[in-house]
């Protein structure tokens, strides 16, 4: 134990929250983790028949785990892993790919970092400001009314979308800020599980997939759950939806356009999950810097994406590494954790080497997922797209992928390797090479996409070329 140990509030249970709450414990902080919601893990919030609590019901869309996700996990604390496998489900066809459901990814992390003696987790606690100057965050207990005034030597706001922390970063800073609403909405249905005649409970789509239906404008993804059941989403523009506002009004166009879906999940259960669930907006954030003094932003407080790529969470993981890297570096180079954190100019130091180090990345992350986005709705269908991957995937083939590669013992010391060598398909690079940022992905994909269009503008003159010698010579 850490004497004297220097003090950080996290700001959200989420993901992002504990698993940065779990790495400064490890650390050698004292952590305290103030969340608004209930603790998902109360017996009387679980419903039983499909393991979601009331609180987090409307949010609880499945997300998909990527090796670059598990290898943040990994590197903060690897006693995690074995837990999540446990709960995830593998996908097939999409190599070190697993879909967890929010609520069990959730109640695994919190349940780590309440484990530990030095974290305090206060839910029901919404933070409401915070004072940069005097490194103090204002937090009301939403159950008695009591405020609170909270001292802190590293905060850290991992709030969410919404997150209250960025919002006083922005009026605080000169923090560049966009927001966009994408134009699409989502809503979550979820498929149940069906019995055999045995009454075992069994899938009623192809177990361990990633189920796509893109229908032009509107696409449907389902994902599985360990119980055999799926939780889908449809996403489809505002537009399609509006003259639409009655679960009965989206029946026919259900009909019409995911016959295959409605068959499976039938009238009556799709009219009722339309009942129960809203319609959710896609927030798109970018912020630039992340920190100010001792506060900092990461997760989805500071960069919220589209989902189309899987990478939100995966992101939101890797901030937690990449921050931990950056303050045990600080620690090691000063006398230990009570010495750096005690230090407001060592602390603030660091977290301007997160904002300088994350934000291109995380900016290259967001502008892909918008590209997928594009992709998922028309592009799979399209004859080129279709070749071009194919291609991807020839010169992958060929080429010699783990050149390079870092190990998961590296990536807890190194935050990226280095640049890779050889043909690598974009997908592979961002979902699956934790050691290759998201800026450097996107860069060598477009250059590998130009090399293919020149390959295939050179191709076709050719073509054209022999062609004409054929009819005129
Ligand atoms: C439809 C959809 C599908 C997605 N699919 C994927 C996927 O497949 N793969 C993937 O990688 N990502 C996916 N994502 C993105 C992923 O959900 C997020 O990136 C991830 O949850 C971010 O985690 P976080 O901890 O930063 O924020 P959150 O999960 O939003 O957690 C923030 C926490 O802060 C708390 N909080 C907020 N304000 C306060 C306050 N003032 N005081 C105290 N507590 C507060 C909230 O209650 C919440 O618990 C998807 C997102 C959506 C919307």
């Amino acid at each position: 134990m850490t004497s004297n140990p220097p003090k950080a509030i996290v700001v959200g249970a989420g993901p992002a929250g504990c698993l940065s709450a779990i790495s400064l414990a490890n650390l050698g902080w004292d952590v305290t983790i103030f969340e608004r919601r209930r603790d998902l893990r109360e017996p009387a919030l679980q419903n039983a028949a499909n393991g979601f609590s009331e609180t987090f019901r409307q949010r609880s869309i499945n997300l998909t785990l990527s090796a670059r996700g598990f290898a943040a996990i990994w590197a903060i604390d690897s006693s995690i892993v074995e837990p999540l496998l446990k709960q995830a489900v593998p996908l097939q066809g999409r190599i070190s790919l697993y879909c967890i459901g929010r609520d069990p990814l959730s109640a695994i992390l919190v349940d780590k970092a309440a484990s530990k003696d030095n974290v305090d987790v206060h839910f029901l606690h919404k933070v409401e400001t915070i004072d940069f100057d005097k490194n103090t965050l204002h937090v009301e207990n939403t159950v008695s009314g009591e405020k609170l005034d909270v001292k802190f030597d590293l905060c850290i706001g991992a709030d969410g979308s919404h997150s209250v922390i960025r919002r006083h970063l922005l009026a605080a800073t000169r923090m560049e800020y966009s927001q966009q609403y994408l134009s699409h909405e989502y809503i979550q249905i979820k498929i149940p599980y069906g019995l055999d005649p045995a009454g075992n409970p069994v899938s009623l789509l192809p177990a361990n997939y990633l189920h796509v239906w893109p229908r032009g404008d509107s696409t449907l993804v389902a994902m599985a759950n360990k119980d055999k059941s799926f939780n889908t989403a449809i996403f489809a523009p505002r537009s399609v939806f509006s003259g639409m506002e009655s679960p009965e009004d989206l029946l026919p166009w259900f009909q019409s356009d995911f016959p295959d879906f409605m068959s499976v999940l039938g009238k009556e259960k799709l009219l009722a999950e339309l009942r129960r669930n809203p319609r959710s907006q896609l927030i798109i954030t970018k912020a630039n810097p992340y920190h100010k003094g001792a506060a900092v932003i990461l997760g989805d407080a500071a960069h919220s994406m589209v989902p189309f790529d899987g990478q939100g969470l995966n992101s939101s993981l890797e901030d937690v590494r990449i921050l931990s890297i950056l303050l045990r570096r600080a620690q090691q180079a000063s006398a230990g954790p009570s010495h750096f954190g005690h230090n407001a100019a060592a602390v603030s130091r660091v977290l301007e080497q997160f904002s300088e180090n994350r934000h291109d990345d995380v900016t290259a992350m967001s502008d892909l997922s918008m590209n997928s986005h594009y992709n998922l709705r028309r592009g799979f269908a399209t004859f080129g797209y279709v070749i071009k991957k194919y291609i991807d995937k020839i010169l992958y083939a060929g080429s010699a992928k783990g050149a390079g590669k870092l190990t998961l013992s590296d990536l807890k010391e190194n935050i990226y390797g280095p640049p890779p060598s050889g043909w690598m398909p974009l997908y592979n690079m961002v979902s699956f090479r934790a050691d290759i940022s998201y800026a450097t992905a996107k860069k060598k994909a477009a250059s590998q996409d130009r090399l293919m269009d020149r390959a295939g503008m050179a191709i076709g003159l050719l073509a054209v070329g022999y062609a004409l010698r054929v009819l005129f010579l």
